[in-house]
């Protein structure tokens, strides 16, 4: 099975609601689908969003950046795996989410080469999931509206997007608190909206208030590794990395500082999906548990994320993958089913992604299938 072609096709598809973090606003999912053919026919599909606040990458530097990385991969047997993931990662630096999409695609085929499910090539057997949602940042009775809906749902576990305002960030997480049952528990994610010192006035607050949530992800900025060890020495809250851990070699200083509980994977972050693995590998060395969560982007990388926490399921035991229930249709079938909080994989070779409307009437567009 050769690779004869590398093609990429932009997916466009509508939002149920904006996305509002404390980085940013989106309306619309706007992502890169790549393409790998081969000589027998066999096609492999890889995608990744672009998310220039978070990787510094834009929809033209991952074109750009795939098309740079082309002629290092077109002609290659896929027997030479190794070799492809080689020239994915060493010829050109970062461009992370681009050469996720890549190895996506790499994946795809070599397990459809194999005959198997991407998870069970991985060693994975697990195949039912719970996600949890995000609920975006906005007016208290906005957020509290959506936490409710959510609930009505399904949904048991709810990520909050604060950061803004550290003040109203107490005051929301309080609110919202009250106004849902006991049983539903709270991610909160900062996106690096506070300092150290606002961070640690902020959980003693809701710490007073009885208020333990599952983790506080990512509260200082990216490169603040000494914020985070000051607030882990300080809080009951469990911490989560998000921003600070791209590699393996981000989280082992932070493991090694003993800064964070919790590890979140993303395959944007990591470059695709080996990395991602020994992430995983890395953190179950140091006792400790991962997340893998996504981007804003499409069926076909998050299905990539629920593969890769099957395969590592011991050690990945809380998913933030709820992107693509965020979308108000697409037209991308993949293995997995994701209904709403449940997500449940299939025994489809690869990622068994085909492009039919899979979501009832696609009111997107996608281009250069
Ligand atoms: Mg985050």
């Amino acid at each position: 099975m050769k690779i004869t072609n590398i093609r990429t096709s932009i997916l466009k598809a509508p939002l149920k609601n904006p996305f509002i973090t404390s980085l940013r606003r989106v309306d619309a999912l706007e992502d890169l689908v790549v393409i790998f053919e081969c000589d027998d026919g066999s096609v492999g599909y890889g995608e990744g969003a672009p998310t220039p606040i978070i990787t510094g990458e834009t929809m033209g530097s991952m074109i750009a950046a795939i098309e740079y990385i082309k002629p290092f991969i077109t002609g290659l047997e896929i027997e030479n795996f190794e070799l492809i993931l080689n020239n994915i990662h060493t010829k050109i630096l970062k461009n992370t989410t681009a050469k996720s999409a890549l190895e996506i695609a790499l994946y795809d085929l070599k397990a459809k080469a194999a005959k198997q499910p991407l998870f069970r090539m991985l060693g994975g057997t697990k195949t039912k999931f719970r996600t949890d949602i995000t609920i975006s940042m906005g007016d208290t009775d906005k957020m509290i509206a959506d936490s409710l809906d959510a609930v009505d749902l399904g949904y048991d576990t709810l990520k909050i997007k604060i950061g803004d305002d550290p003040q109203k960030d107490v005051e929301r997480i309080i609110a919202i608190n009250a106004a849902l049952d006991e049983n539903i528990a709270l991610r909160l994610d900062a996106n690096q909206g506070w300092t150290a010192q606002e961070s640690v006035t902020l959980l003693h607050a809701l710490e007073k208030q009885d208020i333990i949530a599952e983790f506080i992800e990512q509260p200082v900025a990216a490169d603040d590794i000494e914020g985070l060890k000051y607030i882990k020495e300080r809080v009951q809250t469990p911490l989560l990395a998000d921003e600070s851990i791209f590699s393996v070699k981000d989280a082992r200083k932070l493991l090694e500082m003993e800064a964070i509980d919790y590890v979140n994977i993303k395959l944007a972050k990591t470059a695709g999906i080996t990395q991602a693995l020994e992430l995983a590998d890395l953190s179950a060395e140091f006792g400790v548990k991962c997340m893998i969560g996504c981007m804003l982007e499409g069926p076909i990388s998050v299905a990539a994320g629920v593969h890769v926490a099957s395969a590592k399921a011991d050690i990945i035991t809380m998913l933030d993958l709820d992107a693509v229930s965020l979308l108000a249709s697409h037209p991308v079938e993949t293995s997995i089913v994701f209904n709403e909080s449940e997500i449940i994989l299939s025994e489809d070779v690869g990622l068994g992604v085909s492009f039919g409307h899979s979501s009832g009437h696609f009111s997107g567009e996608i281009s250069n299938l």
